[in-house]
């Protein structure tokens, strides 16, 4: 196995293809030790992802294939660079003086992280050590590996319920919808504190029923504080031209301010603190 590379700071929109070809492959990936993982990049200051000021890591590793996803260069191991728990806990080290100031913690995004959990693990782990908020972005598909153990140095979730119907949930990302669903009832039941995020695809995710199904779902959650309507972009467009696969949304042109404000709306009169 060779060595640890170094993880370069930068952006989720960063290309980033290639870097250990030797990596497993993600599908039926375990990482029992954990010592070591996958990563694409982390962003040092985001005020999106998470309450206060965060540093975001991006992992490598998503079994999940969003037709409108903004990181394809996420998905797979071996396009990631290999770095320790060490060297992250290492570098996210200096930010910890500005991220405690200003109410704000470590977000491990991806890709999914839970591909990579127990590296996630020790990295949250190490975070809670230093006095930090954790929190994990996830689509929440993985929800079933996680453990007491994993929930314990997790203080919250921020959890994508890209749709309420099988048929379309399995339309945008291919995978199922239930288990998901399955992972946000587990942390309705222990109270985990959540966040829940409904990316906005017009002629994709749009449909009335479809967001009245996520409202109807999320209304009666008591930890779920906000659900946040994520509009669609065409940010990530260039990478899926760049890695020469088929990109379905060419022509999606983003929600207007209208929509965002409907859908907001749908979910506020379900009861849901929306934004
Ligand atoms: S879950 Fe996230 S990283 Fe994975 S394919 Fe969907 S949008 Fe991309």
């Amino acid at each position: 196995m060779p060595q640890a590379a170094t993880l370069e700071a930068g952006s989720r929109y960063d290309l980033r293809v290639g870097s250990s070809p030797e990596a497993p492959d993600e599908a039926d990936f375990r990482d029992d030790s954990g010592v070591f993982g996958y990563a694409h990049s982390y962003e040092s200051s985001s005020r999106y992802d998470g309450p206060g000021l965060r540093v975001v890591l991006f992992l490598s590793g998503c079994l999940l294939r969003c037709t409108y996803c903004h990181n394809p260069d996420t998905w797979h191991l071996k396009d990631g660079t290999r770095v320790s728990v060490q060297q992250v806990l290492d570098r996210l080290q200096s930010f910890v003086p500005a991220l405690r100031s200003l109410e704000g913690g470590l977000t491990i995004s991806g890709g999914e992280p839970m591909v990579q959990l127990e590296f996630t693990r020790r990295i949250l782990a190490g975070a809670k050590e230093m006095g930090l908020h954790t929190a994990i972005q996830t689509s929440g598909y993985l929800g079933d590996r996680v453990d007491d153990r994993f929930l314990s140095v997790l203080d919250m979730v921020m959890l994508d319920i890209k749709s309420s119907d099988p048929a379309t949930y399995l339309k945008v990302t291919e995978r199922e919808l239930a288990p998901t669903l399955r992972f946000a009832e587990r942390l309705a039941k222990i109270g985990k504190r959540a966040w829940v995020r409904f990316t906005l695809v017009p002629g994709h995710t749009d449909d009335p029923a479809n967001v009245d199904g996520v409202a109807r779902f999320v209304a009666p959650m008591k930890n779920v504080e906000w659900v946040e309507v994520q509009p669609f972009h065409q940010m990530g467009a260039f990478k899926w031209k760049a890695m020469n696969l088929e990109y379905k949304h060419t022509d999606t042109l983003p929600p207007s301010p209208e929509l965002v404000a409907r859908v907001i709306g749908q979910f506020r009169a379900a009861g849901c603190n929306a934004r």
